[in-house]
């Protein structure tokens, strides 16, 4: 567990309130199958199934340009087990989710759009083998298979997520030329990850509210340029080295969510 964050040693009253759980996913090369949780493996999907593809929302990026009236499949980018991430909000009846990524650029995202599937795998036969390959992509947005050496642990968010009450206290932000307490403030987790607080890089945005329902939409999933030990790269490259965010509604999962590259 992560120590809690102090303010030149003195307690900060509240911050316990702040701790969330945090897995984070430490990938590192495998050859995963469809039997399992992985990054840029093959997902488990019924032969009987359509597979998705994407018809709009992507636009001309660096590759690829004048793309936006093309249709084009989706790639499997990661799938998580129940078994193996309980973390994850599965919707009852799930045990699996799936994100599948267009292989083109999504402006809104900032990076390529992004499916989710929350699917019971108990309820899949035959499995898809034949996999449509996306004609038109860009390179930089597709993984190399990797496989996961998960650590559990608890993070607290950057300053700038508290609330302005509680920041004001802080004696060690009164002093705009002291950097050294500033850095001994508890670093996020900034590799791929499950759950936690966002490890905004170039901007800060607070989290928001569902569209559809209101309810809190938290940080859910980090999939990142870069990883710390054990964890490797998985080759893909998200904005400016940074991470894509994916926000879940906490009362639903299968609500609109919102992706943030950073
Ligand atoms: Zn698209
Ligand atoms: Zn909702
Ligand atoms: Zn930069």
């Amino acid at each position: 567990m992560t120590e809690a964050p102090a303010d030149r040693g003195r307690p900060i009253p509240g911050i316990e309130a702040w701790e969330r759980p945090v897995v984070v996913l430490n990938p590192v090369p495998g050859a995963p199958t469809a039997a399992d949780s992985h990054l840029g493996g093959p997902l488990l999907w019924p032969a009987d199934e359509p597979w998705p593809w994407c018809e709009s929302g992507h636009s001309g990026y660096v590759q690829v340009q004048d793309c936006e009236n093309d249709r084009v499949p989706h790639f499997a980018a990661a799938q998580f087990y129940r078994r193996d991430f309980p973390e994850l909000p599965f919707p009852d009846g799930t045990d699996l989710l799936q994100v599948l990524f267009c292989p083109l650029y999504h402006r809104a995202n900032g990076g390529p759009g992004v499916r989710l599937h929350w699917r019971a795998s108990g309820s899949v036969g035959a499995v898809l083998t034949d996999v449509p390959a996306p004609a038109l992509r860009e390179p930089e947005f597709f993984p190399r298979p990797m496989v996961f050496e998960p650590e559990r642990t608890t993070e607290y968010p950057a300053p700038d997520e508290l609330p302005e009450e509680m920041v004001a206290t802080f004696s060690f932000l009164q002093d705009p030329d002291d950097h050294d307490d500033h850095d001994e403030w508890p670093d996020l987790a900034r590799g791929s990850k499950i759950g936690g607080w966002t490890a905004w890089y170039h901007t800060e945005r607070p989290e928001g509210r569902c569209s559809e329902c209101g309810a809190p939409v938290p940080q859910g999933l980090a999939l990142s340029s870069s990883e710390r030990k054990p964890g490797e790269k998985a080759g893909w490259l998200f904005g400016d080295h940074g991470s894509l965010n994916v926000f879940l509604c906490s009362n639903d999962p299968r609500h609109p969510f919102t992706v943030e590259v950073d």
